[in-house]
């Protein structure tokens, strides 16, 4: 679903620390970031935007990354099961307009949120996440296929590292 252009551009630009999953300010002049609230650093590769939107990761310069609805995750179902509580409890009472009402609205609610919030660029590699940048149509939602390409490749990574530790300190 598209949005009104107006909207997204309100929203500030953020970066997701993909350590600690904390929000921080993106950087307008600098090659070097630190997350204010883990104090990781990580290299800020600016070139990674261009005319407002992300080509590549500018954490890891990742040039496969994914995008999704800013949401809470579990929110949207949370909202459906309170709805669904409540409408329960009126239909106990033989309210079975209302009960019926809430369940509607319940839905409709949801419907409106997930219209009015913007999406997120999130990267495959390091997981960082983007907020406040336009669109870049080349990001299509999250794939399966990719995801656990990067997840393998990222255990091989790990495997890799812990050998090289066990070989370096012998006994
Ligand atoms: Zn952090
Ligand atoms: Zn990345």
């Amino acid at each position: 679903m598209q949005q009104p252009a107006g909207l997204q551009q309100r929203v500030p630009r953020q970066y997701q620390c993909p350590k600690c999953a904390g929000w921080n300010p993106v950087p307008t002049a600098t090659d070097r970031v630190a997350c204010r609230y883990c104090g990781v650093s990580f290299s800020w590769h600016g070139d990674a935007v261009q005319g407002g939107r992300l080509v590549h990761c500018p954490l890891c310069r990742e040039p496969m990354m994914y995008v999704k609805k800013d949401f809470p995750h579990g929110w949207g179902l949370a909202i459906l099961l309170a709805g669904f509580v409540v409408s329960t409890v009126l239909w106990f009472y033989f309210e079975y307009i209302w009960a019926l009402a809430v369940l509607v609205a319940t839905a409709a609610i949801d419907a409106l949120l997930y219209v009015a919030i913007g999406d997120v660029t999130c990267c495959y590699r390091c997981g960082a996440v983007f907020r406040g940048f336009e669109r870049n149509e080349e990001h299509g939602p999250w794939d399966l296929e990719i995801g656990e390409k990067f997840r393998h490749e990222r255990k091989q990574a790990e495997a890799a590292a812990a050998a090289g530790d066990r070989s370096a300190s012998p006994g």
